[in-house]
């Protein structure tokens, strides 16, 4: 089934060549595969880039009609799940069943296997990005064949991080552990220069951390969430206090938007996300960027963007630091190394934003950052490919999947082509 609508991304600055295809079944799916000329599959659209965009005349997928498969696995401690399910429906079955995932993203709206296939992540010094814990993935293969790759498999390391490269993914297999409580805290008035100075005091401080700012403000916000099964929360953290009233990561959104703060304990999938399912994320209205860069460079490059803070600034609705503990998966914007991640919430105009990010590429790109595979950069993804140790090991797995190039689109080409 076909839907001829306008096809755009969440953030309305990408049209898809449609019409959108929407198999119910997965022999419907493996037929439409196979007869295309070309595929690319669109997840809940929340990239802001061209990543998801077919060729000309190429085919645009989705599994969002495909029976929401969700499967227990309590021997290996595993949930495998409908690809195309987002992670907020996922996390509320996991709770009912006394489960749950090790993070998630900062909202629970993306779908599973979209958010992996770019390496998305949360935060936490200890937490890898959400691409860790996939154990097994099933695809449907160029002539339709279904594939189902695990963990252990020789070359799995390149598979949970594929960019769409390797076929339509239909089911994930992730990790799960017994379900916990978790607080969040809120605190203000954090001193950017002391945060430059010792970020890991910061960052370390809770299961998950992310700290707000503009750049160019003296001053952060920082949102610390603490498994109750581990230390309690600071009173105060590089001299910032608790927040007195509830808080949006943006400046005068409504907080009701947000889950609950002031250390009141509840599930993990109501404390991780920083905003509801229930509600629109943010103001709508917008662009994202995000680079990882190695732990041990983030003094220098929080140097670096507070220097171009006033151009960074007028631009902004608002910028999150994050951590991301090292993997091993091989285009994982983690690959390797220990990570401070460095997002920017823009305002959406596109025009504008991108001589900053070319500046702001300049200062960062040197000090080994890696550019979120799904948020906007201006670097070519042969240059972003350039900072990844086993790119041409993804190179060869991607070309032994897709002899053909069926699931390539420009964005991939730039990249498989080195
Ligand atoms: C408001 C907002 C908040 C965000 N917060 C975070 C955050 O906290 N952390 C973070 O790291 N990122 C974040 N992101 C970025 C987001 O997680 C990524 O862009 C992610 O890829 C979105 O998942 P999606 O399903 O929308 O993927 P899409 O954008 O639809 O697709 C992304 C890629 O995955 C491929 N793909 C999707 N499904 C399949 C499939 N079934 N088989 C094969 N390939 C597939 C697509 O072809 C494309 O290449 C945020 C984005 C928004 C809009």
């Amino acid at each position: 089934m076909a839907s001829s609508d306008g096809v755009t991304n969440w953030a309305g600055n990408v049209a898809f060549a449609g019409p959108l295809h929407r198999p119910a079944d997965l022999d419907g799916l493996r037929r439409t595969v196979a007869a295309a000329a070309s595929v690319r599959v669109l997840g809940s659209g929340h990239s802001f880039n061209l990543i998801a965009d077919p060729d000309a005349g190429g085919t645009l997928l989705s599994v969002a009609g495909l029976p929401p498969r969700y499967q227990v696995d309590p021997g290996r401690g595993t949930v495998t799940v409908a690809a195309g399910l987002r992670y907020a429906q996922v996390a509320e079955r996991l709770q009912a069943d006394g489960l749950a995932l090790a993070n998630l993203a900062s909202l629970p709206h993306i779908s599973v296997a979209g958010a992996v296939a770019t390496g998305t992540h949360g935060s936490g010094a200890g937490n890898q990005g959400l691409a860790s814990a996939v154990a097994g993935l099933e695809l449907v293969g160029p002539d339709g064949d279904l594939v189902r790759l695990d963990r252990g498999s020789d070359g799995f390391d390149g598979v949970p991080v594929h960019l769409g490269a390797l076929g339509v993914v239909t089911a994930v297999t992730l990790d799960v552990e017994p379900a916990y409580q978790v607080a969040q805290h809120v605190y203000t008035g954090l001193d950017l220069d002391a945060l430059t100075a010792d970020p890991a005091a910061v960052t370390g401080a809770g299961y998950s951390v992310s700290v707000f700012t503009d750049w160019h403000a003296p001053t952060a916000r920082v949102w610390l969430k603490r498994r109750l099964d581990q230390a309690p929360a600071p009173a105060t953290l590089l001299g910032a206090l608790p927040a007195d009233t509830a808080q949006h990561p943006l400046p005068g959104l409504p907080a009701a938007h947000c889950t609950a703060q002031f250390g009141v304990p509840g599930p993990w999938h109501e404390r991780l996300p920083h905003f509801r399912p229930d509600f629109t994320p943010s103001a709508g209205e917008e662009l994202q960027s995000e680079y990882l860069v190695p732990a041990g460079a983030a003094p220098a490059a929080f140097t670096a963007l507070r220097a171009l803070g006033p151009r960074i600034a007028p631009l902004l609705q608002v910028s999150e630091i994050r951590t991301v503990a090292a993997d091993r998966i091989w285009l994982s914007p983690g690959y390797g190394r220990d990570s401070v991640a460095l997002h920017f919430t823009w305002r959406k105009d596109p025009a504008a934003v991108a001589p900053v990010l070319a500046a702001l590429e300049a200062a960062l790109l040197p000090l080994g950052a890696r550019p979120h595979w799904g948020k906007l950069f201006t670097a070519t993804p042969a240059r972003a490919a350039a900072l990844y140790p086993r790119a041409d090991d993804f190179r060869k797995l991607a070309q032994a999947h897709d002899p053909e190039g069926k699931f390539r689109n420009g964005f991939l080409r730039g990249l498989l082509t080195g």
